[in-house]
């Protein structure tokens, strides 16, 4: 579903990606750890391409970008069409309601009809447990309702792919199990996800695979299993221990 080759991205002289290789299958749940400034968002926004990096390919389902060629804007519409982001604050629009919100991606971009956008956005706000809030504003939803609203934002426009950048990390504790139960279901039902996440029991939970980044590499990668409990690197075993 997505395979990303020699990926190099520079913020002025500061290397910030070094030729990252990935792949991801679809259906795949892969979790990115690593300390702060490793480079986890800065990748996840490039497969976005919120970040156009130097040098490297993107494949995402059937598309194709090669960042050596110039690339229009045009290409990388089409390219984001095919993902969801889900960032650490939900961005929703305030002024709209949750079931507003959800709408706007398949009314304003992808000119869906407006009574089918609303009972599709109706349908996927039930399923993230919120069919009792379809017609309240954000500011009147907890952040963690509101970040169940941004997940189905990213649903709404029928993506097979959701990008998750650190998701939980701005909710108060009690917040978190509900969004983090939500992103299990959608592993469960078979969705492509990558996850930028410090909670390591969700990553030992739902993962399929663990990539652990630091300064700008991706230093391992492999099960939860073999990451949390049998890594025989240094610098995973020493982030490891710093978190525990
Ligand atoms: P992480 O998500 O692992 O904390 P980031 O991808 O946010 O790491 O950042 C990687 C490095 O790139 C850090 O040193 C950070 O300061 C730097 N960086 C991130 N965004 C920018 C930017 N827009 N301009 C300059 N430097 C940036």
């Amino acid at each position: 579903m997505i395979t990303v080759k020699s990926l190099n991205k520079y913020f002025g002289d500061l290397h910030v990606l070094k030729d990252i290789n990935m792949e991801v299958d679809r259906g795949e749940v892969v979790v990115v750890i690593g300390p702060s400034g490793s480079g986890k968002t800065t990748l996840l926004r490039t497969l976005n391409i919120l970040e156009t990096p130097e040098e490297g390919e993107i494949t995402i389902g059937s598309r194709f970008m090669n960042f050596a060629r110039p690339i229009q804007k045009k290409q990388i519409v089409e390219f984001r069409k095919q993902t969801g982001m889900v960032f650490q604050n939900h961005n929703l629009f305030p002024h709209l309601t949750a079931l507003e919100n959800v709408m706007e991606g398949p009314v304003t971009v992808q000119k869906v009809a407006k009574s089918k956008a609303k009972k599709r956005a109706s349908d996927i706000l039930t399923k993230v447990g919120l069919g009792e809030k379809l017609n309240v504003y954000p500011h009147q939803l907890s952040g963690g309702q509101q970040q169940r609203v941004g997940i189905a934002r990213a649903l709404a426009t029928g993506v097979e792919v959701i990008l998750f950048d650190e998701p939980t990390s701005a909710l108060d504790p009690e917040l978190v199990g509900d969004v983090l139960d939500v992103m299990k279901e959608l592993a469960e039902e078979g969705m492509t996800m990558v996850v930028v996440t410090h909670e390591m029991s969700f990553a030992e939970e739902v993962a399929d695979r663990v990539l652990f980044m630091d300064q700008g590499e991706i230093v391992e990668e492999g099960s939860p299993e073999q990451i949390f409990h049998n890594t025989q690197r240094q610098r995973t075993q020493q982030f490891l221990k710093r978190i525990r």
